[in-house]
């Protein structure tokens, strides 16, 4: 038995079994993951975007050894300059007034849900209960989170869930202007549906959806845990979408938001912001100061240039998936955001990422056949030649 195989079988006897890992890592640096055989893979998935500056940035395991050396956690109850610093930070990157911390994406998307009805209650004297969301739109699986999630098959297990929630086809305007009501406390959506397919919303879409809140009294939510933090080039992944003073009420945010370490976050407005009051709303380790040490380094690097390199990547990729597209008939489209890219195949995209697997490279599946790519927002030219040559020999 390989070292590899001796991991996973005693994985296989801890775990609950709604997790079937293939490899074993021990080690990563930069684009690259070592498996504990010693083979080296290319990732192209970054631990499900997560990895947003690569496997142990020198900085950020310089920021994360440094505080954890110094003091690791003390509760909200007290504060720790780390913290603040990043949260300043996050605000300042962001352009929002105030934020809350918390562990996760599912999380942040709870505190986004909590805090519209919160608003609807207390400020603005209104009873809004309800939420509008997307087929296919992926939100998290805590029970308020998956109340939101477009995927019947996710909810059903756990139903009765969140009372009030009406799902429409994503991108079509009309019926949510149907949808949304005096009752209707936030419209939530992603820029680009990651789990659902790598869908992009299409052109003026959610500039439609703030007019609709806005006329409504809804807040608009935007889910940025995916497709944020500079994966598209811009900060957040709707800057492309909303002119001028528009942007959403509340963006959760969370993945590479740690740099690499579990981080989520809620940024809002001043006036929506102000009914968090206290007792309204906690987490014991939101805004832990190791976890924000790593992603104060994160945010410092995006604000260091990643994030126009991030863009140049992205359409590099691009580049290279659509020249792949011209010449390998398995593949019927290209689409995506920046470096949140999906292959649309002509077959099941699960034993695809399988063999993908195989020839060294880490990828993903969104739906039933689409190819995803969220890699390292560092990645360079000859990453993007190694998966895509990869990606090639798979499919034939
Ligand atoms: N929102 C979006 C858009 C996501 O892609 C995910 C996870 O994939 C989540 C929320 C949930 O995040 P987490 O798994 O950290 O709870």
């Amino acid at each position: 038995m390989s070292d590899s195989q001796e991991v996973l079988a005693r994985w296989a006897s801890c775990f609950t079994p709604n997790y079937a890992p293939s490899r074993v890592f021990v080690r990563g640096a930069g684009m690259h993951v070592w498996d504990a055989d010693g083979r080296r893979y290319l990732d192209m998935l970054s631990g499900l975007a997560v990895n947003g500056f690569g496997h142990c940035h020198p900085t950020i395991v310089d920021a994360v050894r440094d505080q954890v050396g110094r003091i690791s956690h003390v509760s909200n109850l007290y504060a720790v300059p780390t913290t603040v610093d990043f949260a300043a930070k996050l605000l300042d990157l962001s352009g929002y007034d105030r934020t809350f911390l918390c562990n996760s994406g599912a999380e942040s998307v709870e505190a986004a849900l909590k805090l519209a009805r919160v608003y609807a209650r207390t400020l603005r004297g209104e009873e809004r209960h309800a939420y509008v969301s997307f087929d296919r739109a992926f939100h998290g699986r805590t029970m308020g989170a998956l109340s939101v999630t477009g995927t019947a098959a996710y909810r059903e297990p756990f139903t009765p869930l969140l009372e009030g929630v009406t799902f429409c086809a994503y991108g079509d305007l009309a019926a949510v202007s149907a949808a949304v009501n005096e009752h209707t406390a936030a419209v939530i959506v992603e820029a680009v549906q990651g789990e659902g397919g790598v869908v992009p919303a299409p052109p003026g879409f959610l500039a439609g959806l703030r007019d609709i809140c806005d006329q409504a009294g809804a807040l608009l939510i935007l889910d940025e845990v995916q497709a944020g933090m500079g994966r598209t080039g811009r900060f957040f992944a709707w800057e492309s979408h909303l002119e001028g003073e528009a942007r959403p009420d509340i963006c959760a945010l969370s993945k590479s938001l740690g740099g690499g370490l579990p981080l989520g976050a809620i940024v809002t407005t001043e006036e929506v912001g102000s009914a968090m009051a206290p007792g309204t709303h906690a987490t014991t380790f939101g805004g832990n100061p190791v976890a924000c040490a790593a992603g104060l380094a994160g945010l410092r690097l995006l604000e260091d240039g990643l994030l126009d390199s991030a863009a140049q990547a992205g359409e590099a990729l691009r580049r290279a998936l659509n020249a792949l597209r011209s010449r390998c008939d398995a593949v019927v489209d290209v689409r995506g955001q920046g470096l949140l890219l999906g292959l649309v195949l002509d077959r099941p995209a699960k034993p695809v990422v399988a063999d993908v697997l195989d020839e060294g490279v880490i990828t993903g599946r969104a739906g039933e056949r689409v190819l995803r790519f969220a890699p390292p927002l560092i990645l360079g030219e000859d990453d993007i030649g190694a998966a895509v040559d990869a990606v090639e020999r798979a499919l034939s």
